[in-house]
């Protein structure tokens, strides 16, 4: 098993531990660079990040590596653009070339500092399918001209459906077309708030803003993140203006539609609302086939059409957990020498889509949906049949089920003393429509991110 291989592996367990909006954040751009005599040297794309995980995911990052490799002791990180320098000129990362890090993990690691892109994501190897053929097309209008037609390009949906590795791919695409005639960077929206915050700190707002204003390609990923502060989201709002008015291309990634992120002014919104608007939506089944079936081939995952087949059919909602799965199957496939059979793949497909349970309370959830609602919390518990809150309990009801694993019986009880069968009902239902109506499907991913901050 190479580095890039135990890396993915020790992902998708520190995925089961920490909230989505985190482990995405923080571990997207995370690679392991070497294992040494029992020190595993991580690298983070920058020092923010590298000091937000040594403070709070160590633990659970040893424990992950651990877990494949007991002699494992320790855990330090580096930040990643180390990585692009000659290995001779890296300090204390001189083991780079070990054996263990072979042609083409090296190339994974090798984020270009100038865009900050990802070589690993490209438009060739996106697999189309009826959920983001749109987002495609126009991704790749735009590759051809971009800054004329659709501007600002705005994608959204849900976690680990394939935004950053669209908007790194035609990020990647361009350069490869244009070279160095169009500049193209790529950042995350923490990174900017992070340069944003470091500016001020140290009075060199000026640096920032020739950063960012002098770049023909600007790509912002998962604009839901940006900081709730007015310095920073008014320096964002400037830059995008100054950018868009001399016509060039903004791309913007978010997790929602841009009129359900809370810390967006409406001037913002209605500017991203004049671009383009593309969604990818959840994978149907013979998208995630294809996804499947490119992948094991990309990996040289070995996989019966029944096991191929079973992952498509029990992981639904995350291109992100099949790669997930994939990658566990490797690590088996590689430690024990022969390719997985359909029992073990159960085994992996079930740890890889189990959530932990969260520390919350059934009563958070109920008052966070009020809230959300902007109804009381009584008018869920109690009897009412009142039609406006018909939606918001249905809600709340498929939350307790979603997000705590409570019984219908128990549901039904806490929200207006129905039988288990109206919570079953609208448990169901919701989890159907979440599939057709992206409307609802965003509704429910802005009530579980405010549940989950408080
Ligand atoms: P998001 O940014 O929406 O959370 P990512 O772009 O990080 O999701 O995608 C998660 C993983 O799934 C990545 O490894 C990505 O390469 C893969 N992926 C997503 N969509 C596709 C697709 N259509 N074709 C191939 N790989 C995909
Ligand atoms: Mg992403």
């Amino acid at each position: 098993m190479n580095l890039e291989q135990a890396w993915q592996a020790a992902l998708a367990e520190i995925e089961l531990q920490i909230s989505r909006p985190n482990f995405v954040t923080w571990f997207a751009e995370s690679k392991l660079l070497e294992k040494n005599e029992g020190v595993a040297l991580v690298a983070l794309p920058n020092n923010f990040a590298k000091e937000w995980i040594e403070s709070r995911y160590q633990k659970i990052i040893l424990g992950a590596l651990r877990n494949l490799d007991e002699t494992t002791k320790k855990v330090d990180f580096v930040v990643a653009s180390a990585m692009s320098r000659p290995p001779a000129a890296r300090a204390g990362l001189g083991r780079l070339q070990n054996d263990d890090l072979g042609q083409q993990s090296f190339s994974e690691l090798k984020i270009d500092p100038e865009t900050n892109l990802n070589p690993r994501y490209t438009l060739s190897s996106f697999v189309v399918g009826k959920s983001n053929e749109l987002a495609f097309a126009a991704a790749q209008a735009i590759v051809q001209s971009p800054g004329h037609k659709y501007n600002p390009f705005f994608i959204y949906g849900g976690v680990g459906l394939g935004k950053t590795h669209l908007i790194q791919g035609m990020g990647n695409e361009i350069k490869a077309l244009y070279k160095n005639a169009v500049k193209v960077r790529y950042v995350s929206s923490e990174k900017f708030t992070n340069d944003v915050i470091w500016a001020i700190k140290n009075k060199r707002m000026e640096t920032v803003k020739e950063k960012y204003r002098f770049i023909d390609v600007l790509i912002i990923d998962d604009i839901q993140f940006i900081a709730d502060k007015q310095a920073t989201v008014e320096e964002f709002f400037h830059t995008f203006n100054a950018l868009y008015e001399s016509n060039k291309q903004v791309i913007i990634s978010s997790d929602r539609p841009p009129r359900f992120i809370p810390t967006l002014e409406d001037r913002m919104r209605s500017r991203f609302e004049g671009g383009v608007l593309a969604d990818i939506g959840y994978p149907d089944y013979e998208l995630r086939c294809a996804i499947i079936k490119t992948k094991i081939e990309e990996k040289g995952v070995i996989a019966s059409d029944e096991i191929v087949t079973l992952i498509a059919n029990k992981i639904q909602r995350s291109i992100r957990e099949i790669e997930g799965v994939l990658n566990k199957m490797l690590f088996y496939q590689n430690k024990r020498g022969e390719p997985v059979n359909i029992k073990t793949a159960e085994h992996i497909i079930e740890e890889v889509s189990e959530r932990p349970a969260k520390n919350i309370s059934a009563n958070h959830i109920i008052k966070t949906v009020a809230g959300f609602y902007e109804i009381s919390p009584l008018d869920l518990v109690n009897r009412s049949r009142k039609k406006e809150i018909a939606e918001s309990r249905q809600i709340a009801m498929y939350l307790l089920r979603d997000m705590l694993s409570l019984s219908y019986p128990y549901i039904g009880r806490k929200l207006g003393r129905r039988d288990h069968t109206t919570a079953m009902y609208a448990c169901v239902k919701i989890s159907e429509e979440i599939n057709r109506n992206q409307n609802l499907n965003h509704k429910i991913l802005a009530i579980k991110d405010l549940i989950n901050k408080a």
